[in-house]
């Protein structure tokens, strides 16, 4: 650790990375603070928290003078060592600000109190009688395969960095009874553990199963659900060390854990553990670094991991330790393609084909049994655009280039990406003609035909629309779970990780989509949410051997229904693997992501084109793109274009964006129009 001058303290602050290089401006104090203390401080007019932090060897010397510490929270142990050194690598490598970073993934709530009512809440924590004791339940007797991977995974060499463990479980084989063993092996031994999910939907689930086997630990969830005061409470159980275990969505990342020995990451695939805003960060890549500087383990699970993962296996950098039968014994389902084009085409004027007769068939076979059907839409909505046959109008969003949807239960067309909302209009807007119709199929038309075709099915429908209420998914689900809903349509929110008994059949009524997708990882999400959906049928071994995925499709020899139809990750992962390293994509090229909004896609194009410029590709060992438009260039009228940056090397892209990146300020004044530009480093989509 490099100490400042004496007397001087460097603070990170809620800067932008380009104004301040190093995120960290000086300031003077009177008493010595260490690193991690959160202070507050003047900055211009106004005081801002802000976070002591190492003097950085590399900085000038300092002008003569600096301005003091206004208040400092004494009362709360400062930030460790540990925690600072994720937040300046996460900086540097997301190219943030550290203070804007280190801020950022802190609860709000701690920058509105002062030192002693900070002293006040540590007190009364402190006197909080934790959770309840109790008897641990009798462990459930492991299955050949978990016990092979515990025994594995505690082979596992520790002392050096051991390497990460990707757990690859088809679902149903009881990866979180390893993660459960794992957890109590680090309690065991004085650690904390910290535990990622993909979905806050997915932690109350997790959360009991975890609390019944840790009676009298204390267990802290950190989600985006909490109110600021708990994600306080919980946040600061995590840092004093009183909670054993932290269980949380991306941003638990970022939990300060004295005592932490284990990361588990669930579903390591999840595109939801990389945020889409701010410091665009990858809660997965960071869990793997901060496991790898602390030497300790990590676990990644999953049925279908990410090929990011996978090629680290085939690398020999990750340790695959593999689940390929479900506990129990039962078979996956079978999975039976419907080719549509086989299909006789119904007559002038006759209803649309919504489900194949046999698919029909196999779903009344199961009302009549007393099991549930699944059927998976990715389209909430009735219908994605209305139209009027005689001049053509669509039901375009006039703040977007995208189409507002027709949702038929409230009467709107509702723009699913600004959020633009307007009753449906009685006549065609454009030439007044009364007969306006819908095209194509959400949910809701879907659930509304359902109720035709099986008219003496219960119906029920799981979306973001049903479940916007508080408390409603639960409700949902636990109706399901009662066995009062015969057929459960929804979008892919269905396919993770609820645990229906009942369910012996699952349906994909549309999927082809994703085939032919402009983004090279549509595949690898559809193969994922195809092969977690089928997970969802035949939890109970006894209805395994009667359990079926259906997949209506237009492209029935498709490489990918192949792979599935046999379950075979394997094989879809090294055809995928193939083809990305042939078009020199990741994982085998490393991507960083320009955006620009503007008023105007001129403004955002000129702006990047001259941001280009400034980069010798030659030289950086960088390739630039042209700019182009987004899937949905315009967004609540702003116009958005983005440029691609590839490169073999992560060094030389790393680089390259250090260098680049503060001069693109300057270039601002030079494009009217210009609102806003922002970084994404290792991008999901592009
Ligand atoms: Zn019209
Ligand atoms: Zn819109």
């Amino acid at each position: 650790m490099t100490l400042g001058t004496p007397g001087t303290v460097p603070v990170a602050v809620e800067t932008p990375r380009h104004t301040s290089i190093s995120g960290l401006l000086d300031y003077t104090s009177p008493q010595p603070l260490a690193p991690g203390t959160l202070v507050r401080v003047p900055l211009g007019k106004r005081d801002v928290p802000g976070l002591v932090w190492e003097a950085d060897p590399g900085a000038t010397a300092p002008p003569a003078a600096l301005r003091e510490v206004a208040m400092a929270l004494s009362a709360l142990p400062p930030l460790g060592a540990d925690w600072r050194a994720l937040v300046e690598f996460a900086a540097a490598y997301y190219q943030r600000g550290v203070g804007e970073l280190a801020l950022a993934v802190l609860p709000p709530e701690l920058r509105k109190l002062d030192d002693t009512q900070l002293a006040r809440r540590l007190k009364r924590l402190a006197a909080l009688k934790p959770a309840e004791a109790g008897t641990p339940p009798p462990l459930p007797a492991l299955s050949e395969e978990q016990a092979a991977a515990l025994a594995a995974l505690a082979a596992v060499p520790t002392g050096h960095p051991p390497p990460p463990v990707l757990l690859h479980g088809v679902t149903g084989s009881g990866k979180t009874e390893v993660y459960l063993r794992a957890a109590a092996d680090a309690l065991a031994r004085g650690h904390q553990a910290l535990v990622l999910v993909p979905e806050i939907n997915l932690t109350p689930q997790l959360e009991s199963r975890f609390a019944e086997r840790f009676p009298g630990r204390l267990l802290v969830s950190l989600h985006s659900g909490l109110t600021p005061a708990q994600r306080l409470r919980h946040w600061l159980q995590a840092h004093l060390g009183q909670a054993d275990l932290v269980l949380g969505t991306r941003l638990a990342v970022f939990a300060s854990m004295p005592r932490l020995g284990l990361i588990v990451v669930d579903e390591e695939h999840d595109p939801s553990f990389k945020q889409q805003e701010g410091a665009r960060y990858s809660a997965r890549d960071l869990a793997v670094w901060r496991a790898h500087r602390a030497g300790m383990p990590v676990l990644l699970g999953s049925a279908t991991p990410s090929l990011e993962s996978w090629q680290r296996v085939q690398e020999g950098r990750y340790l695959r330790l593999g689940m390929a039968q479900r506990i129990g014994g039962g078979a996956m389902p079978r999975v039976r393609l419907v080719d549509m084009n086989l299909l006789p085409k119904p007559g002038a004027g006759a209803p649309e084909r919504v489900l194949a007769p046999p698919l029909l068939e196999a779903i009344e076979k199961r009302i009549a049994a007393g099991e549930q059907s699944l059927l998976l839409l990715n389209r909430r909505g009735y219908a994605p655009v209305l139209h009027c046959g005689a001049c053509a109008w669509k039901s375009g969003c006039p703040h977007c280039s995208a189409w507002r949807v027709f949702h038929k239960l409230d009467r709107t067309l509702k723009c699913h990406h600004c959020g633009f909302s307007e009753r449906v209009p009685r006549a065609c807007p454009e030439c007044g003609n009364l007969d306006i119709a819908p095209i194509g199929r959400g949910t809701e038309k879907l659930q509304e035909q359902l109720a035709t075709l099986l008219p003496q099915a219960r119906v029920a429908r799981l979306d973001a629309d049903t479940t916007r209420a508080a408390g409603s998914l639960q409700q949902q689900l636990a109706e399901v779970h009662a066995g009062e809903v015969d057929v459960l349509v929804g979008t892919q929110m269905l396919a993770k990780g609820h645990d229906f008994r009942r369910v012996t059949l699952v349906a994909a009524v549309n999927a082809d989509g994703a085939l032919f997708s402009s983004d090279f990882r549509a595949p690898e999400r559809l193969f994922a949410l195809l092969m977690q959906a089928a997970g969802r049928a035949g939890r109970d071994a006894e209805q395994a051997a009667r359990s079926e995925m259906w997949v209506q499709t237009w492209h029935p020899t498709h490489p990918l229904y192949a792979a599935l139809r046999k379950h075979d990750y394997d094989s879809f992962a090294a055809a995928q693997l193939e083809e990305r390293r042939a078009a020199g994509l990741p994982p085998f090229a490393h991507l960083a992501l320009l955006r620009a909004d503007a008023r105007t896609a001129e403004a955002a194009t000129g702006f990047l084109q001259e941001a280009a410029t400034l980069i010798d590709a030659t030289t950086a060992g960088v390739t630039v793109y042209p700019p182009v438009p987004p899937f949905v260039a315009k967004l609540a009228d702003v116009e958005r274009m983005q440029m691609l940056l590839e490169s073999p090397s992560r060094k030389a892209l790393q680089r390259t964006l250090a260098a680049w990146l503060p001069q693109l300020n300057g270039l601002r004044s030079r494009h009217k129009g210009l609102l806003r530009w922002a970084v994404d480093i290792d991008p999901l989509a592009i």
